[in-house]
């Protein structure tokens, strides 16, 4: 998703003009009258966060509209095994986003495949305005950011062919993948020392390839490592190909070519499974002139709420969570946007009553939704 924001013609623009503390229902009416592309509560991105959000706006009989994204589902989507979310026994990654789309189209949620371009925010009006890439032009009254954080990618052949089938980016999710396995860790930080232990009980051995001279995770982290008798450090090592039977029905890794990033010596080690630990890249870029985030690019959160800087904008999962990135915590936050959005709508006059006056003008995406 990343990738293709990057690529977008990004331009946000703040209209700020007199500051009114509600919506402007005269000229909701009168601008949304013909072109029924009115949301009240439009989340951005589909996956776990975005779908909770949007089950429980819904729920408020607030006209809920999910924009998909690049990445329709999310992360899950690409994980083996959930064993991990409370109340799911185990099931793949893909079953549990379509057990929650189920869920969130029942209520009427309307999710549809596009993609945010530009948002525009006049304050005056008490509305955003969202360019998508398609051409759409919505009007939204609230919205909920919930487009995630990208794993970083080594860019290495052999990475995308094994990718889930041999390779993975979450040790937490797919630690049983590496049962008597031999396994290679990439990265240098505290995931990385964090996928270490997730693997530990599993792992026949676990090689920790560190491409520096030294760590970047805490040193507490790192001594946690020492207990480990069967898993190996190895500094300056660069891998820089994976290796193994692709094109079988169920492909498997084998092999991995390293790199000694200070003699440049290249060897090949057996590796059965590849975990890549080397950070993550939050789906922010396209809000980054409009709400505050911190340096790596995480939205910054008001409080113990889901609030952004900008009165209307919430934001939920991966996007605003440098820390835990679950499933389960995704869902949580995505619940207390929508609460948080259900609170912000009410305070500005959408009460039950104004919200079907307007429901003419909304946004209802027929084609897609048939
Ligand atoms: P970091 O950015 O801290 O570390 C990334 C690591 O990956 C570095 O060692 C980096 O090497 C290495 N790396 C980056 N690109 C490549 C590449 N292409 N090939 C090989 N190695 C590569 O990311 P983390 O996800 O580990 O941590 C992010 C934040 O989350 C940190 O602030 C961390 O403290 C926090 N965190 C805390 C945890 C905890 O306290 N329990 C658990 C997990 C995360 P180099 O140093 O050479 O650039």
């Amino acid at each position: 998703m990343q990738k293709m924001l990057n690529r977008l013609c990004i331009s946000i623009v703040l209209l700020a003009s007199f500051h009114i503390n509600a919506i402007d229902m005269n000229y909701m009416r009168e601008l949304t009258g013909n072109q029924k592309n009115l949301i009240p509560v439009l989340v951005l991105g589909s996956g776990v966060a975005g779908l909770s959000a949007a089950i429980y706006t819904a729920r408020a009989q607030l006209h809920t509209v999910v924009m998909a994204g690049n990445e329709p589902g999310g992360q899950l989507m690409g994980s083996t095994l959930v064993e991990n979310m409370p109340g799911v026994l185990a099931v793949p990654g893909y079953k549990v986003i379509s057990s929650i789309e189920k869920q969130a189209r029942e209520l009427d949620v309307i999710i549809f495949n596009d993609t945010v371009q530009v948002i525009e925010h006049d304050e005056s009006k008490g509305y955003f305005k969202v360019i998508t890439e398609n051409g759409r032009i919505l009007y939204a009254l609230s919205l909920v950011i919930a487009t995630g954080a990208s794993p970083n990618k080594l860019h290495i052949p052999g990475e995308k062919e094994y990718a889930n089938a041999g390779v993975f980016t979450c040790a937490v999710c797919d630690c049983r993948q590496a049962t008597g396995k031999k396994v290679v860790v990439v990265g240098g930080g505290d995931s990385a020392i964090e996928a270490v232990m997730h693997l530990a009980p599993y792992a026949k051995e676990i090689t920790l390839l560190v491409r520096a001279g030294q760590m970047r995770a805490s040193y507490a982290m790192q001594e946690k490592l020492r207990k480990y008798e069967h898993v190996d450090i190895q500094f300056h090592k660069k891998i820089i190909e994976i290796l193994g039977q692709a094109n079988e029905i169920e492909p498997c890794v084998s092999h991995v070519i390293l790199q000694d990033t200070l003699s440049h010596k290249i060897e090949k080690i057996a590796a059965e499974c590849v975990f890549v630990a080397i950070g993550h890249t939050p789906n922010s870029s396209i809000f980054s002139q409009l709400i505050t985030m911190d340096d790596q690019g995480y939205i910054s959160l008001q409080g113990r709420s889901q609030k952004t800087t900008i009165p209307g904008i919430f934001a939920a999962g991966d996007v605003a969570d440098p820390i835990y990135k679950q499933a389960g915590k995704a869902s949580g936050d995505g619940i207390a946007a929508g609460l948080d959005a259900i609170a912000y709508l009410h305070s500005q006059g959408l009460s039950v009553t104004a919200a079907q006056e307007l429901s003419a003008c909304y946004f209802r995406n027929e084609i897609e939704n048939n």
